[in-house]
């Protein structure tokens, strides 16, 4: 036997809750939710409930057994999804312009630049730009809300946290078109359900393929989550670093830049603040 050293305890402990984490998830008992179903059904007014709070009959979230729940009996209880979950509004879709246009306008660009669109190394770059425009912004073609909707409803008494944490992200100012990247750390407490791992980690892609700002993507990925999963409380962390700074203006390389969002339970509790960010930051 040895002695371990105080950092590793800690690793440890965090490992071990992560796995704890892992096999409570494994072993839920779930089923589709049927949200598509639910959300197509007319809705119960906000008004209808006193204080926006979910039925009585629902409160806890928790259910028994496996039996599939009526549409009508769930749908009180979606709430109404932020605008910014949804993809690129119909308007602006059609609007686009056409992939002759996009290209062209990279030509133009190539040329405000001072190059020669022509010379045979950028010959077929508006072409590759244009398609890799379909990747890098290609979040305005999902709808965050949709990848959440497969919910494992049935936590079998597991309400502590949940924590994703490093998740790589890369998107665009939307000041400058300059990339910013980093990692995203999400928690929550679990009321009604809980969600696939990585189902999180592609509503943070979903957002950050998109022209941003770190601080409304900070909050879109909040509310997206606050809206579907009704949770005790939820946090989100972005830390990234912006190319638009390191290369361009102050030029100052190696500056992170720190967003969160605190709701519920986390907001309310700086004990929570402090366990969400002590587990951020005790990486093994
Ligand atoms: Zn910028």
């Amino acid at each position: 036997m040895y002695a371990k050293p105080d950092s590793n305890t800690m690793t440890t402990r965090i490992a071990r809750a992560e796995d704890a984490m892992d096999a409570a998830l494994k072993s839920l008992s779930y089923r589709l939710t049927e949200t598509e179903d639910s959300r197509m059904a007319p809705k119960t007014p906000d008004t209808a409930r006193p204080n926006g709070s979910a039925p009585a009959a629902s409160l806890n979230g928790m259910r028994n057994d496996n039996a599939p729940v009526p549409a009508a009996e769930i749908a009180p209880e979606i709430a109404p999804l932020p605008a910014s979950a949804k993809r690129v509004p119909e308007a602006i879709a059609t609007g686009r312009p056409s992939r002759e246009e996009a290209e062209a306008a990279v030509r133009t660009l190539l040329r405000w630049a001072g190059d020669d669109p022509n010379r045979e190394g950028l010959r077929d770059t508006p072409a590759r730009v244009a398609k890799a425009y379909g990747q890098l912004f290609g979040g305005y073609e999902q709808d965050a809300d949709k990848l959440l909707e497969r919910v494992f409803e049935e936590v079998e008494g597991y309400s502590d946290i949940v924590l994703v944490r490093d998740i790589p992200f890369y998107s665009h100012c939307e000041h400058h078109m300059v990339p910013f990247m980093g990692l995203a750390h999400i928690a929550y407490y679990p009321t009604k359900g809980v969600v696939g791992l990585s189902k999180l980690a592609r509503v943070v892609d979903t957002f950050a393929r998109r022209l941003q700002t770190q601080e409304t993507m900070t909050a879109q990925i909040a509310d997206v989550i606050e809206s579907i999963l009704k949770p005790r409380g939820i946090a989100v962390m972005l830390e990234a670093e912006h190319l638009c700074m390191a290369m361009r203006g102050v030029q100052k390389a190696g500056v992170s830049t720190i967003t969160t969002q605190f709701r519920g339970a986390f907001r309310n509790d700086a004990n929570e603040q402090v366990r969400f960010l002590t587990l951020v930051r005790n990486k093994p």
